[in-house]
């Protein structure tokens, strides 16, 4: 898709205050496009029944609403959804919508691959391609948002996809921002949470900017050698820089943190592991999630043993740590990072194994099958 011609309307600098005023448009119409896209869930301009027919053909003209199509779409029994989304340029990211209560949780990518080259994760095996746009990012949440019926809205963001989010900052601040508007999703800071890998510069930009996220550190393991050979990027930092940085962060967010350890049998899963990490860890305000460790095809990794993660857990909690086991949903539809997209890159013809439950497979940018519901503009709603 050429993108020089036609400007894409979710980036920041998309210029279409601009177009309206060379256009003689009034420039609440900015405003009230982004409504439509955020809160009305339009597909194209020619949704925005309230805008004069002869804009609207202009508007498609010159912008672009979409640069994502839809390469694949799984629903996984427990209400799980993951889209693959192929970009401008043939990459191919995922975005995830969990269900869980009253809770509408999207999980997002930050970049084609990753750099971090943890050892276990399915998105770094080929390295990074690239950073994501912010109209990228924001993208994800606007499809993720459409799978919903109409009464129902985003309520929680984890930036947990591909990527190392702290490694594209720049891009994704911005259209965290857009999720946070009134007129976009509305959706509060404190519902929103960062994963990093720890990386201390940006941890402290993090702190100094905007600490009004909920941080989550991957820690994995609590000293040097074994952080080193789980997650490589430790090497050129250590363990004890993460800490001081996310205890920073704490400082000026006074939010609770969030510590991920995933947990990989016979590796990092011992009454030992478990007691170094409580002794890292004890004393803060924090909570530790336990991941246990999601199977890639092709590596070495077991997961570990009910009994091992029992007393794993068990050794944190008589230490005074919170400690909560994330529950796997959607594993079935591979919603871990970065395995459906490698899978797809593995198949010929894009189609997922008989087990899961492809509900579309199709390239069409303006899939019918995105939306759930006839684009409407609801009444404007409030950041909570
Ligand atoms: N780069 C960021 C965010 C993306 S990964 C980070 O490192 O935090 C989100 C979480 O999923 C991280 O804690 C990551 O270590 C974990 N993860 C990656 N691969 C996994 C796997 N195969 N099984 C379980 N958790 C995994």
């Amino acid at each position: 898709m050429e993108l020089t011609t036609s400007r894409h309307l979710l980036e920041p600098d998309d210029g279409l205050a601009a177009w309206l005023a060379a256009h003689g448009q009034p420039a609440w119409r900015a405003k009230a496009i982004r409504r439509w896209l955020f809160a009305g869930r339009a597909l194209s301009f020619a949704d925005m029944t309230d805008l004069p027919a002869a804009v609207r053909a202009e508007l498609e003209a010159d912008f672009t609403i979409w640069t994502t199509s839809i390469a694949m779409h799984h629903r996984a029994d427990d209400g799980t959804e993951k889209l693959l989304l192929e970009l401008a340029d043939g990459h191919r990211i995922e975005c995830v919508l969990l269900r869980d209560g009253d809770r509408r949780t999207v999980c997002i990518s930050s970049q084609v691959g990753c750099a971090m080259g943890c050892v276990f994760c399915a998105s770094g095996i080929d390295g990074v391609v690239r950073n994501l746009t912010t109209g990228e990012i924001v993208e994800q949440l606007l499809r993720l948002a459409r799978l919903l019926p109409a009464h129902e809205r985003l309520s929680h963001i984890v930036v947990m996809g591909m990527g190392e989010p702290l490694a594209n900052l720049d891009r994704l601040l911005p259209a965290l921002a857009l999720a946070q508007h009134p007129d976009g999703l509305g959706i509060s800071q404190r519902r929103i949470t960062i994963s990093t890998v720890g990386l201390p510069p940006a941890m402290d930009r993090l702190t100094a900017e905007n600490p009004g996220y909920h941080l989550a550190v991957s820690l994995h393991a609590a000293d040097d050698a074994l952080r080193t050979r789980l997650v490589p990027v430790n090497k050129a930092i250590g363990v004890e820089a993460v800490m001081a940085a996310a205890d920073r962060y704490w400082e000026a967010s006074g939010r609770r943190l969030t510590f991920e350890y995933v947990l990989l049998g016979e590796v990092n899963d011992s009454p030992e592991h478990a007691r170094r990490l409580a002794r890292l860890i004890g004393g803060r305000a924090a909570l530790l999630n336990v991941i246990p460790y999601n199977p890639v095809a092709g590596m070495p990794w077991k997961e570990p043993t009910n009994d091992a993660r029992e007393r794993f857990i068990g050794v944190l909690e008589s230490a005074g740590i919170n400690v909560q086991v994330r529950r796997r949903k959607g594993s079935r539809i591979n919603a871990a990072c970065g395995q459906l997209r490698r899978l797809a890159a593995q198949s010929t013809t894009d189609r997922p194994p008989a087990s899961q439950s492809p509900v579309a497979q199709t390239k069409e940018p303006n899939s019918s099958t995105a939306a759930s519901t006839t684009p409407r503009m609801p009444p404007s709603h409030t950041a909570q």
